[in-house]
């Protein structure tokens, strides 16, 4: 918990909570008197609209007669300003009650302009980069018709594996939730009214990233404490920062399927929380009720969905289809029916769409403003994690005489990443690296040789690829993942470089000339044994639209990267899941003692912790020093807090940035603990021999944690704490708090 911007034990600085009952609840009420029962199941439908099925297509024709007839309440993907008017005029205009439609849509990172994936942001550990990315892309999308982007996705997860970790913040719940409410004010804004701004929705609820083994949409089986310190804590932080909606996700948690799952969707969501806002369904997760094994058919899903606490269906349309039976049966009332169809009109209010249902054409942005390229560059680059770097291999001179840019990624706009807009792709792809290298040392002698596929085991290129090396001052190697290879429904049992990049890789290395490697992928990755050898790895993930410039510019050193891994890398996936925040066994590794905690074929711990990072410049983080070295459980409930604070100082020969990192272990607790937990980050910017002090505060919320009670119960217990600060997770720096 840093002091000041999100100080602990508060909620993370409070937005507006646009959905909480209020101004427009009178004008509902009147509404919901003159709804028929077919009109109310029908707001609680979403049907997919998408950039290709335009006016005419045959999809088309059923939205706009399900408009025309007040049975559709919101629609999934838009066809820009324009054809979203047209058909917003038929629901204003033609239909009975005029009810506006919701239009929602996958902004995931950017719209025109694409940011770096989600996963890069959270290694900037800076959650500006994440409320900068919101707020381009809230404008962007709101002008273009879009009320509702289906993001911030803010599921925590420990699998590399998992395909839609490229899509959230990594494997640590403090973090992600840091990030995710920063998205959440970025897209929101102070107003859900204003033209610039969109309605977020916190996904997905709740366990997703928890899929065994890392395959999508697989089971869930989590303790009551584990989703609640662990899985829980994103999406409260984005709640408080006034998310108006929230999505239901694909697993089972412990055997019931979140979409039918009365104990998270109803009991800690809305009632717990008191959520006033919209659950929508996922993608035909309604109907994926049947497949799991829960719903016997099409009408029970639409029971057991509504139940448990789902507003509004995704794609699949068992509400609208049984609603009224189940109504006339009694299993579904109307209360909860006329509780979901509030919460739908509210936030229809809320954004303003009764009074103003239609976009002003004149002011869609069609394009990325100079000043949105120039945050999506600047952001990219501030996502990028220097891995490694020997001897000053890197940053490259702008003066060096040859350089040789190679690899299947090094001339390619294939650094997006995953979610991007269709038509964004192709009407903004990523500037390509080689290009922005041929910019930025203007009289070097830039060659290029593919040397492989991203994906095919062929070597045929590497001969060319080699050549060029040996020709040149020094080769930048750039490999990776095709966006395709993360994302939904893109798990890899694999997780080193596909194909025959890896033996690139090598092959280059073999030439003993300079060489410096640069990723761009999508999860994290083993990294083969081709690492030993590299002098330096720069991390760069799918850096987004200005990908060539933002890698250019922190290979040449006018950016200083700072960024930190936001997820534990692997030795192999073997060793999966492997996680700074893990339990410790009752055998803690121990390299002496044969009975202990390990694999005998793999050296022990991660091949790079959470939070490690390297810079160009050098670091000294100090110990913490705490304000006070105990203090009371009831003090801590009572809302005291534990200053500490952290010295840093830049001790190398060029400005830089580090990120300040507070962990904490409870040491014995009626609930195993983490061995570290992070609970506070800050990162700074200092000037050669520059230092400064960062605050942090620890209060309750930092020192206590929850049970596996299933009515919620939080403790702060008296204990020892070790309080730990440094530039990474593995740090040792610590000191001893007492709790009384
Ligand atoms: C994904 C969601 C997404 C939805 C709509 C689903 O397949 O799981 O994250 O919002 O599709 O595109």
């Amino acid at each position: 918990a840093v002091q000041g911007a999100a100080a602990s034990g508060a909620p993370a600085a409070a937005g507006p909570a646009p959905l909480a009952p209020g101004p427009h609840d009178a004008r509902i009420r009147a509404l919901l008197k003159r709804m028929t029962v077919e009109e109310k199941l029908g707001q609680l439908q979403q049907l997919p609209w998408t950039w290709d099925t335009g006016p005419g297509g045959g999809e088309t024709k059923e939205i706009e007669d399900a408009a025309r007839a007040g049975r559709l309440g919101s629609v999934l993907s838009i066809l820009g300003a324009e054809a979203t008017n047209a058909l917003q005029r038929i629901a204003v205009e033609e239909s009975r009650l005029g009810i506006p439609l919701l239009f929602g849509l996958d902004v995931i990172h950017g719209f025109w302009t694409t940011f770096p994936i989600p996963l890069a942001q959270a290694a900037s550990f800076d959650p500006e980069v994440s409320a900068l990315d919101a707020e381009v892309s809230a404008r962007e999308a709101r002008s273009n018709g879009v009320h509702w982007t289906f993001a911030p996705m803010m599921d925590v997860t420990h699998e590399p594996r998992w395909g839609r970790i490229a899509e959230g913040n990594g494997e640590d719940p403090y973090l992600t939730a840091e990030f995710a409410a920063a998205k959440v004010r970025g897209y929101q804004g102070e107003s859900l009214r204003a033209k610039d701004r969109v309605a977020a929705c916190a996904k997905h609820f709740v366990g997703y990233g928890g899929a065994e083994g890392g395959r999508d949409y697989n089971t869930v089986d989590v303790s009551e404490s584990r989703l609640r310190n662990h899985y829980l804590p994103p999406f409260k932080a984005a709640l408080d920062a006034g998310a108006a909606t929230v999505m239901a996700s694909f697993n089972t948690v412990s055997g019931i399927p979140a979409h039918g799952n009365t104990h998270t969707l109803t009991q800690i969501l809305k009632r717990e929380w008191k959520f006033g806002g919209v659950v929508v369904s996922d993608w035909t997760g309604v109907q994926e009720l049947i497949p799991h094994g829960f719903a016997e058919d099409g009408a029970d899903a639409a029971r057991l969905t509504l139940n448990a606490g789902v507003d509004m269906e995704m794609t699949s349309t068992h509400l609208v289809d049984h609603g009224a039976k189940l109504l006339a049966q009694g299993a579904i009332s109307r209360a909860r029916l006329d509780e979901a169809v509030t919460r739908i009109l509210r936030l229809k209010f809320t954004l303003g769409l009764f009074e103003k249902p239609y976009v002003d054409e004149s002011e869609a942005v069609d394009e990325p403003s100079a000043k949105a390229r120039a945050a999506a560059r600047e952001t990219g680059a501030r996502s990028m994690v220097l891995l490694k770097n020997e001897d000053g291999a890197l940053p490259l001179s702008t003066s060096v005489g040859s350089i040789a840019v190679v690899g299947p990624f090094a001339d390619s706009a294939d650094l997006l990443g995953t979610w991007v807009i269709p038509k964004a792709q192709e009407r903004f792809p990523a500037g390509k690296i080689l290009d922005a290298v041929r910019k930025a040392a203007p009289k070097a002698k830039v060659t290029h040789a593919r040397g492989t596929d991203p994906e095919g085991e062929d070597t045929g290129g590497i001969a060319a690829a080699v050549a060029a090396a040996k020709a040149a001052e020094v080769t930048v190697v750039v490999v990776g993942e095709p966006a395709a290879m993360s994302g939904e429904a893109a798990a890899r049992s694999d997780i080193t470089l596909p194909g025959a990049q890896e033996k690139l890789i090598e092959a280059v290395a073999a030439t003993g000339r300079p060489y410096v490697v640069v990723l761009v992928n999508g999860r994290p990755l083993v990294l083969g044994d081709w690492l030993a050898k590299a002098p330096a790895v720069l991390e760069a993930w799918h850096p987004g639209v200005e990908a060539g410039n933002a890698v250019a510019d922190v290979l040449f050193g006018k950016v200083n990267p700072g960024g930190k891994l936001p997820v534990t890398f692997p030795r192999s996936a073997g060793q999966i899941p492997v996680y700074y925040n893990h339990e410790n066994t009752g055998r803690p590794y121990d390299p002496e003692n044969k009975y202990t905690s390990k694999y005998l074929d793999l050296a022990h711990g991660p091949r790079f912790p959470f939070g490690h990072g390297l810079s160009y410049t050098r670091f000294e983080v100090g110990a913490p020093r705490l304000g006070a070295d105990r203090i009371s459980a009831a003090a801590l409930r009572g809302g005291r807090t534990v200053e500490v604070t952290v010295s840093v100082r830049n001790t190398g020969k060029r400005a830089g940035d580090e990120v300040v990192q507070l962990y904490v272990h409870d040491l014995a607790a009626s609930l195993a603990q983490p061995v570290r937990r992070l609970r506070g980050f800050r990162r700074v910017t200092l000037e050669a021999g520059e230092r400064t002090t960062v605050r942090f505060a620890l209060g309750a919320e930092d020192l206590g944690f929850w049970t596996n009670s299933p009515e919620g119960e939080f403790l702060v217990e008296p204990g020892t704490i070790d309080v730990y600060a440094g530039a990474s997770s593995a740090t040792e720096q610590k000191r001893t708090l007492r709790i009384t």
